[in-house]
């Protein structure tokens, strides 16, 4: 037995003690423990390097295929938990953990128990002895039930897990047969963790002709040389009772602090390089991680940054997409196909691009990895983006409930957009995909056994997945539990759902060349140039131990010496200090973030932080002083995450930070930025341009190139068709006048809230009731409407609005079906105090024509200078003498000032219409109206006189705008707070207004504007 603080010298004493041998079994922690070693070593063909799981199922293999048995993955064991828990409780088994045993998490929990009391050698009657009834723990009656119980479905199905599987391996080594029997061994530092590891190295041991064991550990007291540097000084006295001071500083052990752990990593990256830079090779250095969960990502992605080749241990379980998107999936399923988890399963970018071919996957755990031979190769990342609004469309489309309530939201919705004139596309793109999809959720069985899911469930990876191996990988660990069940949904959720969630990344097959990161147990046994070990800050490392709660400690102690008890925990955390040292060779640099970023709380050195710099020095540092030194050796800032020389960035982005820092105040000081990078110095022309009092092109719609005016001009008002309404937009703003009626950008389609119809789907429904009463009306001769006729009309007003609503509701499939009914309640109170209105007012003006649509073939030229195309909802003939007017029905809020003539130019439509109807008719018209037809509008008339002041007004402001487009000059001059309702912010950014007031109010191009904003 040789015991070290060193890992260099229990490799050295292994590597020392196979050159003897021609063959040996070398048992050592993880599959790299000792890398390099073997490589070294002569005839090293007959070195068994193998971890003690492998060597077990390596022993136990001939035992398990003559009892016809199969090794249950870690994963199974919880399958097997959640099922014995499940039956316990039906049969009321449980009495401590009833209230308990049905909640998530309790699977895992008790999986874990049970093996720890099966490595223990712990059997059910031991957990029943009189003894332990007297003591009154509560737990003991329930976990041998339990235990009896896992250890009958063990036997019934042929499974055996890991406590079995060393158990065999034991008989196999103490009397049975095997070529590695007899041969000598070797233990580097492998873990002797439990009762059952220990009997089965012990009895392998029994048999070999010699053994070295080399574990970390006191040498001895006294009997350690005297340390030649300050890293051998601090692995002798770390968390000595009396350490002593090192004579000198010699760089070997340094400490430092940073803002943030996304800041520690870039620290990190930062001194990789400059290691590298003095020689060091990449593969000689490590970053061990007491939280891989959480330091992986930041790490992970500073030395991307740094371009630092890095191997990612394969030990470290980290979230996937394609884990978390299956499980979103399954999720749905129980959630009676919540769209809300379908759309969360589209979130996460895992669509595929085809459905995956079958292939093999091997399974990701130890023992059944070992059993069942090479793993496969990792699956390359397909880039196809998720298809974009898709989870928009779903949170449109609201599903709530099954299949056929999918199948009809999502067609509600396409019929939804098609009479709103939006695309189709990507509404169909999603029900194409979605619907086999949500058939194949709803085809899940109710309850199984688990080969029957496993078959489902590998379906719906291939089809589901861009990315199934990982996920394939979980589920062949449960391929021995084929015959277990029947399980329901909800339970094989619960069994995959912490897998799946953090599903182990495959490292990149060549480790040589890559700075290794991996947690700090994967140290074992391995030396490295350099450590890095972050995160030594309270609350992260150390981790505070707790107590099993299925099995506390008093009854731990009562039922077996060989349980571990919480201390054992303690220890494991401290030898978890003493391995990311021992690890270290030349140098080990430990960090710690000062900050908690994302909640902005002060974060503080932990005491092991602490107690590194006392090992060293001798005493403990005062935490003031320390917390100096440490922010010192890194002087990174959140605010200016960049270090003080170019030469330290480590990327671009760095570079350039300190760059700019250095030359801000220097004239051309960053002038390279606009020489090195074209889109910079196009982006920073354009700013600059932007806010210069100058109108210019970088400004909207803003030319004199010939080309351009050249393609202007078949925009211009009598070259092609335009809507009032577009015209209507050019008083508001001429850029936004640009952006909808020439550059024809529409504006994104936001989802409305739930409780509200769509403001279109209101008007068209509105404007689709009115068309047919009125039809109806007028075919039976009742109009106009007047007093005596309400009674009748108002009648019929209902039919309609039955009828449509039920055609729409039909055709749209309605999300919420009381939302949908008070919008149509509300709408038929609209609709009655239209008619009243119609009734008071209107009686002597008889409706002759409707929905009267024109232009849309052959634009209407109109005198006043402009090409015109629109609807006219309504047409009136005065019944007492020959006039006519128009009408457009308005379902939204009145204007605060009422327009005179054009309102400024943002009121076209009265007169626009008007003209229009004098051609299509061949007769005068008398005035153009806006009639706010519902009670938020107050039922408010708004009538616009077609006098001859009335077609001179319009005319000019048709040639002021005429003249823009042709002038090359719609630029971004909003009307007062008419960016705050603009959809075009988006285009424009926030701060056109400001940028108004520094431009150019005298230049002469915008005097047009200027004229028709001042008329009334
Ligand atoms: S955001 Fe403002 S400047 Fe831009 S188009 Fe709209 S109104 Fe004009």
């Amino acid at each position: 037995m040789l015991r070290s603080w060193s890992n260099g010298t229990l490799v050295q004493a292994v590597e020392s003690f196979a050159a003897r041998f021609a063959e040996i079994v070398i048992i050592s922690p993880r599959h790299l423990a000792g890398e390099g070693m073997a490589l070294d070593l002569t005839g090293s063909a007959g070195v068994h390097r193998v971890t003690l799981i492998q060597a077990a199922a390596e022993l136990a293999r001939a035992a398990m295929a003559e009892q016809g048995l199969a090794p249950l993955s870690s994963l199974g064991r919880e399958a097997v938990a959640a099922r014995i828990a499940q039956k316990a409780q039906e049969h009321a088994e449980l009495s401590y953990f009833h209230p308990v045993a049905a909640l998530p998490g309790f699977a895992r929990a008790l999986a874990r128990t049970l093996v720890e009391l099966r490595l223990a050698r712990v059997t059910p009657d031991m957990l029943e002895t009189e003894d332990l009834a007297a003591s009154a723990s509560p737990p003991a009656a329930d976990l041998a039930r339990l235990l009896e119980r896992y250890q009958a479905e063990l036997q019934e199905r042929s499974l055996v897990d890991l406590p079995g599987l060393l158990a065999l391996a034991t008989a196999t080594a103490t009397s049975g047969r095997h070529p590695w029997i007899g041969l000598p061994l070797a233990r580097l530092d492998a873990d002797l963790e439990s009762r059952a590891h220990r009997e089965f190295f012990r009895s392998l041991a029994a048999r070999a002709p010699e053994v070295l064991e080399a574990e970390l550990g006191e040498v001895g007291p006294g009997s350690s040389p005297a340390a030649t540097d300050s890293l051998e000084h601090l692995r002798q006295f770390l968390f000595s009772p009396e350490p002593k001071p090192y004579r000198e500083h010699d760089g070997r052990f340094e400490f430092f602090s940073a803002p943030g752990e996304g800041l520690e990593a870039v620290e990190i990256a930062r001194r990789i390089i400059r290691l590298a830079l003095e020689g060091l090779r990449f593969d000689q250095m490590a970053i061990l991680l007491r939280n891989p969960d959480r330091y992986q990502p930041t790490i992970e992605d500073a030395l991307r940054r740094a371009r630092i080749p890095a191997w990612f241990s394969q030990g470290t379980a980290r979230p996937h997409p394609s884990g978390r998107a299956f499980l979103a999936l399954l999720l749905c399923a129980g959630e009676r196909l919540s769209a809300s988890r379908f759309a969360e399963y589209l979130s996460l970018g895992q669509v595929p691009e085809t459905p995956g071919a079958p292939k093999w996957v091997a399974p990701e755990d130890e023992i059944l990895g070992q059993l069942e031979g090479e793993q496969s190769e990792p699956a390359a990342e397909a880039d196809r983006p998720t298809p974009r609004r898709w989870e928009r469309l779903l949170v449109d489309a609201a599903v709530i409930g099954g299949k056929d309530r999918w199948e009809r939201r999502l067609n509600g919705l396409e019929a939804e957009f098609e009479l709103q004139e939006k695309p189709l596309d990507q509404i169909q793109n999603l029900k194409q995909f979605s619907l086999p999809l949500i058939g194949r959720l709803d085809a899940l069985p109710n309850a199984a056994t688990w080969s029957v899911w496993l078959e489902h469930l590998t379906e719906l990876a291939r089809l589901a997945l861009r990315d199934p191996d990982p996920v394939l990988a979980v589920l062949a660990e449960l391929a021995p539990m084929g015959d277990v069940g029947p399980v329901g949904l909800e339970e094989v959720a619960e069994v995959l759902s912490e897998r799946l969630r953090f599903l182990r990344r495959e490292p990149p097959a060549q480790r040589w060349g890559r700075v290794f990161v991996g947690s700090i147990e994967e140290a074992r046994g391995r030396e490295f140039g350099v450590v890095f070990l972050p995160g030594l800050a309270e609350g992260l490392f150390p981790q505070r131990a707790l107590e099993d709660p299925l099995l506390l400690d008093d009854f731990r102690k009562a039922v077996s010496k060989h349980l571990p008890l919480r201390s054992r925990r303690v220890d494991q955390e401290r030898m978890r200090l003493h391995l990311a040292v021992a690890a270290a060779r030349e140098r080990l640099i430990a960090s710690y973030p000062r900050m908690e970023v994302a909640e902005a709380r002060p974060r503080v050195p932990s005491f092991y932080a602490l107690e590194l710099p006392r090992a060293v020095e001798g005493s403990l540092p005062e935490l003031k002083a320390f917390e100096d030194r440490a922010r010192e050796a890194a002087p990174a800032r959140l605010n200016w995450p960049a270090p003080k020389e170019t030469a330290d960035a480590i990327d671009d982005a760095e570079y350039d930070l300190v760059a700019i820092a250095g030359a801000r105040d220097r004239a051309g000081g960053v002038h390279y930025l606009v020489e090195a990078n074209p889109h910079v110095a196009r982006s920073l022309r354009t700013r600059w341009a932007r806010w210069n009092h100058k109108w210019r092109p970088a400004d909207g719609l803003v030319t004199d190139d010939s080309a351009a005016l050249e393609a202007l001009r078949v925009q211009r008002l009598g070259a092609r068709a335009w809507s009032p309404s577009a015209l209507e937009h050019f008083a508001m703003c001429p850029y936004k006048f640009a952006l909808h009626g020439i550059y024809k950008l529409k504006p994104r389609d936001e989802s409305a809230p739930l409780e509200q119809m769509d403001p279109r789907t209101r008007g068209a429904l509105f404007h689709e009731i009115q068309f047919e009463l009125f039809r109806g009306l007028q075919r039976t001769g009742l109009l106009p409407v007047n007093n005596e006729r309400l009674p009748e009309a108002l009648r019929r007003a209902d039919e309609v609005l039955d009828r449509v609503a039920a055609k729409y509701q039909e055709k749209l499939a309605p999300a919420i079906p009381r939302v949908w009914g008070s919008e149509i309640e509300d709408l038929r109170t609209d609709l009655r105090g239209w008619l009243q209105h119609v009734a008071r007012n209107d009686d002597d003006w008889e409706p002759v024509q409707f929905e009267r649509v024109f232009g849309d073939d052959t634009p209407l030229a109109l005198a006043e200078g402009v090409n015109l195309r629109g609807r006219i909802d309504l047409i009136e003939k005065n019944v007492l003498r020959e006039a006519f007017r128009v009408t457009d029905h308005k379902t939204g809020k009145r204007p605060e000032t009422i327009p005179r003539w054009v309102g400024g130019g943002r009121s076209l439509q009265p007169l626009l219409y008007g003209l229009a109807a004098e051609q299509l008719l061949g007769s005068p018209v008398e005035a153009g109206r806006l009639l706010y037809a519902t009670q938020r509008g107050g039922y408010t008339p708004v009538e616009i006189k077609l006098d001859e002041r009335a077609r001179q007004f319009l005319q000019k402001l048709l040639g002021d705008i005429d003249a823009s487009i042709a002038g090359g000059f719609l630029p971004p001059a909003p009307a007062k707070d008419a960016c705050e309702i603009c959809d075009y912010r988006i285009v424009c950014g926030p701060y056109e207004e400001r940028r108004l007031g520094r431009k150019d109010r005298h230049d002469p191009r915008l005097d047009p504007l200027t004229e028709i904003r001042g008329m009334a």
